[in-house]
């Protein structure tokens, strides 16, 4: 019998309750539990595709091309739980589903509500993940208890857990407990009223996870666990990890939340607690050996959450090389006017993102033909692959008009062009190139030793192409395209031979990257921009990083 874990939040949000569900993955997995992870957002987006990053933060991408929160990256890091489409559903979602079933007279011409038909459908949706390989379905509901958008999701949870029976539920509830400066204490009010909020819509939570910035004393978990009609036992601190949000688990683990869970569900745990490789890896984070400085140029680089993936990846492959990566934020608008030299001074490496639209294009040209000519190791993805052909084309060609059609339709030199496919589209959801599709490398190319194989399976995200009709022409001129499409059609990977390390991909890496296992890319990009920054000055740390730390 599968076993359903529900994680609400309450107080505030942002609380983590993404990276709260992530850690009790991460946990009972390594108990030896079949886990799978789902997430439902209340919005009214059909999903996060068309949103802004302003708005939303990354669109994570699944291998069936499904758009995301961002949460799911979460999920993938921390555990090995599969996802698919499956596993993230907002409010958009689920009705029009219920919506096309009506037209199509499914409901064979009853009223069609919120109840039953609403809270059915999202029952279905949960019940998607349940099959005879899965032991636990942990299912996090997105908001905050109250919101009035949130309704249907906490009913039809209420009701799932009676249609299953409520041995097999178990509802996880993250608040917050504020410390009061002027008073000097720590305030259990706001969970207690989160909590009655949970009751009087017939849901009794049966862990609480308090976040606090100060420790909670006993007699207020006590206070806690009297107030909300919880077991003492079942009130878990959880104090704010200053250091990286990869200590969550490890805090859970100390606390014994998997042995919690799985008494109360009763769960065999057919493993032991096995967490030193996580251990090892906060370690090497936590004792740097060395410090490189990667500018970062975007267009949405003052949101933290924008390119969340890119961010972590980067840290992954710091943690290989167990130095700390800084990240300089630089946004391509500002360097367009306070140009390369002055932008990027100090910078050991490049990196250009992902983007759309021809906002800030200029400032990313410019900061990759500084790099290219200065030997500044760069990384481009996506968007950062396609202004690097365009400086390319302009700068070493001699297209001085070069651009992608997505910038200028009238260019002389579409040098990234819209795919067939792409031209006649009307609908923007779910139209892109989207998930993962398979690429070959070039023998001997960077790509290819940094992979270590010559066939790879990247996640993608987007419209444009590399126009073949001057692929003979840029690589006449040294550019080398190191990665295609198994036919040949797609341009996946280029890079320069004559420089350190200059490579660009038009996939996203940076969705499978985890923090025990970083993306070859980056950890190679990483290991360039080190060589660069430490070939000047040292030539014993020199060495050691061109053999690997
Ligand atoms: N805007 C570009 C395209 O659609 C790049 C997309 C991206 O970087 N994700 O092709």
């Amino acid at each position: 019998m599968t076993k359903h874990i529900f994680v609400t939040g309450g107080v505030v949000s942002s609380l983590g309750k993404g990276l709260t569900s992530a850690s009790i993955g991460m946990l009972l997995e390594r108990r030896g539990l079949r886990v799978r992870m789902q997430k439902f957002d209340p919005y009214l987006n059909v999903d996060p595709g068309t949103m802004s990053p302003y708005q939303h933060g990354e669109v994570y991408v699944l291998d069936d091309g499904a758009e995301t929160d961002l949460d799911l990256g979460h999920y993938e890091r921390f555990t090995h739980a599969p996802l698919n489409r499956d596993c993230n559903y907002t409010t958009g979602k689920i009705y029009l589903s219920v919506i096309e079933k009506e037209r199509q007279g499914k409901y064979k011409g009853k009223t069609v509500q919120v109840i039953p038909h609403i809270t059915n459908e999202i029952k279905n949706c949960i019940n998607k993940l349940v099959t005879p390989d899965v032991d636990v379905v942990i299912t996090e509901i997105g908001g905050t208890v109250g919101d009035i958008e949130g309704m249907p999701y906490f009913e039809a949870i209420r009701q799932f857990a009676l249609d299953v029976g409520k041995s097999n539920c178990l509802f996880v509830h993250l608040t917050l407990v504020p410390y009061l400066k002027a008073a000097g204490e720590l305030k259990t009010k706001p969970t207690q009223h989160s909590v009655m909020e949970l009751r009087k819509i017939g849901i009794q939570p049966d862990l609480l996870i308090c976040r606090t910035e100060k420790e909670i004393p006993e007699s207020d978990c006590e206070k806690i666990a009297l107030f909300c009609n919880v077991e003492r036992r079942a009130v878990i601190e959880e104090k704010d990890k200053e250091f990286s949000i990869y200590e969550v688990p490890l805090g859970f683990a100390d606390k014994k939340v998997d042995e919690l869970i799985a008494a109360k569900l009763g769960l065999v745990l057919t493993q032991p607690l096995v967490i030193e490789d996580w251990r090892a890896m906060l370690d090497r984070m936590r004792h740097p050996l060395h410090e490189v400085t990667i500018g970062f140029v975007g267009k949405y680089v003052k949101h933290r959450d924008a390119y969340k993936s890119v961010y972590e990846s980067l840290d992954h492959a710091g943690i290989t090389h167990q130095s700390k990566v800084r990240v300089l934020r630089i946004d391509s608008e500002k360097l367009a006017v306070d140009g390369a030299p002055k932008a990027l001074a100090g910078v050991d490496g490049l990196l250009v993102p992902g983007g759309f639209d021809s906002r800030g294009i200029e400032g990313k040209i410019e900061a990759i033909r500084f790099a290219r000519e200065n030997g500044l190791p760069f990384f481009g993805i996506c968007l950062g692959l396609q202004c690097a052909t365009i400086e390319f084309a302009r700068n070493v060609v001699g297209l001085a008009e070069a651009n992608s059609t997505e910038f200028s339709k009238a260019t002389p030199h579409p040098v990234v062009c819209l795919m067939e496919e792409q031209e006649n589209l009307t609908h923007l959801g779910g139209t892109q190139r989207l998930g993962s599709y398979p690429c070959l490398l070039t023998a001997g190319s960077r790509a290819q030793q940094a992979y270590g194989t010559d066939i790879v399976y990247e996640r993608h995200r987007h419209r444009y192409e590399v126009n073949n009709a001057y692929r003979d022409r840029l690589a006449a001129a040294g550019l080398r395209f190191s990665g295609t499409s198994p036919d040949g059609l797609l341009v996946e990977a280029i890079e320069l031979p004559t420089h350190p390390w200059f490579v660009a991909v038009q996939c996203h890496p940076e969705f499978k990257s985890k923090p025990t296992s970083p993306h070859p890319l980056f950890r190679e990009f990483v290991g360039a921009s080190l060589r660069n920054r430490f070939g000047k000055k040292d030539e014993a740390i020199r060495t050691r990083l061109t053999v690997g730390v």
